[in-house]
């Protein structure tokens, strides 16, 4: 078994038997890994495995469908600055819940790995908790768009018309993928009215570099606008157990 090098994200580590601990990666080069670090808890390299979300640099020896084993970590950032708000710390958490619960498998994607490492440096500086909130709602939109489910925002997904001020009546459609013009939205009786305003600020949001999210300010009302639809078609797409969005509530609610 050839030892792997690869950097990665720690969604979660929870006690494995006596001294382990079973991790739980978000990696570059292979996607999701859960692996065994064997007789670490109680040593001074526990808190290299223990801390999360936080950013190593891994070995292990990689076992196909079954659980690997950590050879050693070196940490890369720990986040300081995120662990020390409850805000930015929930956030974080909420995050990592959603990638544990939606991605079983072990499959590369970078895009992936880089949209998380991302948020939580951006959650690591946010200045406030209108920032946090709105890396929170960028990352649920690019999130839900790189597993391919969508949001599409340009034009109507079932006729193509091109989404415009110049279209009345739009609809956001969880079912179809994205907006409904007013010709097709009788498709998916359960979409929600959604005003053109808020279509451009989501499209804008979904294609926007991380780095220049920092300086924008959206205000308070369309943040909880923005936050609802999201909810909605993440509900719809992601079929999270009733015990994960019990949870996810819970950490939301700090
Ligand atoms: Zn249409």
């Amino acid at each position: 078994m050839a030892l792997a090098r690869t950097n990665a994200l720690i969604i979660q580590s929870k006690r494995f038997r006596e001294t382990s601990l079973l991790i739980v990666y978000y990696t570059l080069n292979f996607g999701r890994i859960d692996a065994i670090a064997k007789g670490v808890v109680g040593t001074r390299k526990t808190p290299v495995f223990h801390l999360f979300p936080s950013y190593v640099e891994l070995f292990l020896y990689k076992k196909g469908n079954a659980l690997s084993l950590v050879s050693s970590s070196e940490l890369l950032d720990a986040f300081p600055k995120l662990h020390q708000d409850l805000r930015k710390l929930s956030s974080a958490l909420y995050i990592l819940e959603l990638v544990k619960e939606t991605i079983k498998e072990s499959e590369e994607n970078s895009s992936l790995f880089w949209l998380l490492l991302e948020s939580f440096k951006l959650l690591e500086n946010a200045k406030d908790d209108a920032s946090t909130e709105l890396i929170l709602i960028t990352f649920q939109l690019k999130f839900l768009k790189l597993l391919g489910y969508g949001p599409f925002l340009d034009n109507c997904v079932v006729c193509q018309e091109k989404i415009g001020e110049n279209l009345p009546e739009l609809k956001f459609s969880a079912k179809a993928g994205g907006i409904l013009c007013r010709k097709c939205s009788q498709e998916d009786r359960d979409s929600l009215v959604i005003n053109y305003p808020l279509v451009a600020l989501m499209n804008y949001l979904l294609n926007l570099k991380p780095s220049l999210l920092a300086r924008l300010k959206v205000p308070l009302n369309l943040r909880k606008e923005l936050t609802k639809y999201i909810e909605y078609f993440r509900d719809y797409h992601l079929p999270l157990e009733q015990k994960s969005l019990e949870s996810l509530k819970l950490i939301r609610g700090c």
